[in-house]
């Protein structure tokens, strides 16, 4: 064997000697939350697709309308040929919904943050982080060579110590937190942030992931300058966004790499986002679904009443955590164990995410399967 596989190998035996290793498993999703595997239906309560828009008539159709009248792809960055007609009403749309002057959409999430963050911060700067922010902030940390402080997750106290006596050193500070955190489900203190930012002279960021559309938008979301997310959750495609004012927004269309140096999203992809926002303003209570059915599942495990469609079950243990997807997979549910480094070591989990199409039926018979293999515990308490 060469060097390079024996390195790929040796790395792969580690992993999996701590049930570390990952596996990927051909999953057909299906309407009604639905995931074929190996021949299996299950239900699955592992989908980011809150509102199942991927799969839903309205929005396929938009899809294949952008697709017939553009084609199938940008054919360059939005820099040269790919700004297609359809960004700017996307643009637009995202802007209004967050309140902001400005827009700027990009290949993904995770460029979205790879490129917004090194855009404003170099060496001489700071960022205060969530210790459980995504990795796409991690990596637009390090990408921007500013000093990285991570801060105890969703401990106000512990961030004003650390601006306090750190933020004076710096020139110019960024503190980025995540709206809803996407594995344990909870709400960052945004109110308390958007205060200390403006007393600490930093800007804050949130990433909104596994908000938009599904969790009420707080009113403190005003108040932050810079606000991420994804069109691939609840908006059920692809593609990241930026919201900010617009000298903010031209400054990212010049100098975020991600967005200079990579292609534009296919048209159908635009569309695809632009006719979920529009379902999203037309359809409030189906919106609702998803929090609504994660608060029946928290009742029904006498947990505190969720605050997003995520909900963690922890485990501890990787190998644990294993198992008990196993069992559930068992009983026809797909709830996908996650494990370090995806949350730290230790907390390996369950997380269970609510979709508007689940059953009430199924919701509680999860919590029963749960309950049988109690104790319970969340990540935030
Ligand atoms: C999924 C996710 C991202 C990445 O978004 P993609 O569009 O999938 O790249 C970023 N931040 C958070 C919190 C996420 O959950």
């Amino acid at each position: 064997m060469d060097s390079l596989d024996r390195f790929a190998s040796e790395k792969l035996a580690a992993l999996a000697a701590r049930a570390l290793r990952r596996e990927l498993a051909v999953s057909e999703r299906t309407p009604d939350a639905r995931v074929r595997r190996a021949g299996r239906e299950l239900i699955s309560f592992s989908c980011n697709d809150y509102l199942e828009l991927s799969t839903h008539p309205e929005i396929i159709a938009a899809a294949i309308a952008a697709t017939t009248r553009y084609g199938v792809g940008a054919g360059g960055s939005r820099a040269v040929t790919g700004n297609h007609p359809l960004y700017a009403e996307l643009e637009t749309r995202l802007a209004a919904r967050k309140g902001t002057a400005d827009a700027l959409v990009f290949g993904s999430g995770y460029l979205a943050n790879s490129g917004l963050i090194p855009a404003l911060l170099g060496k001489d700067d700071v960022l205060f982080v969530d210790e459980l922010a995504h990795a796409c902030i991690w990596a637009g940390a390090k990408l921007s060579s500013a000093r990285v402080l991570a801060f105890a997750h969703n401990d106000m106290s512990a961030l004003t110590v650390l601006l306090e006596a750190e933020r004076p050193a710096y020139r110019r500070a960024v503190i980025a937190t995540e709206t809803v955190f996407s594995m344990d489900g909870d709400c960052a203190p945004l109110e308390t942030i958007a205060a200390l930012a403006l007393e600490h002279d930093a800007w804050a960021l949130t990433d909104d992931a596994h908000g938009l559309g599904v969790v009420p938008i707080p009113s403190a979301a005003q108040r932050i300058p810079l606000q991420m997310g994804t069109l691939s959750k609840a908006v059920g495609g692809y593609g990241g966004y930026v919201c900010a004012s617009a000298p903010v927004i031209a400054l990212l269309r010049n100098r975020a790499r991600s967005f200079v140096y990579s292609t534009g999203l296919p048209p159908a992809t635009v569309a695809a986002a632009i006719a979920a926002l529009d379902f999203f303003d037309r359809n409030p209570d189906y919106c609702a679904r998803p929090l609504a059915n994660a608060r029946r599942f928290t009742r029904a495990l006498g947990l505190p009443d969720a605050t997003s469609p995520i909900v963690p079950v922890i485990t501890g243990s990787a190998t644990a955590a294993l198992t008990l997807s196993q069992k559930l997979a068992d009983a026809g549910y797909l709830v996908t164990a996650i494990r370090p480094p995806t949350v730290p070591e230790g907390t390996a989990r369950l997380r269970v995410t609510f979709s508007a199409s689940h059953r009430p039926e199924d919701i509680d018979r999860l919590a029963d399967l749960l309950r049988a293999v109690a104790p319970i515990r969340i990540a935030a308490s």
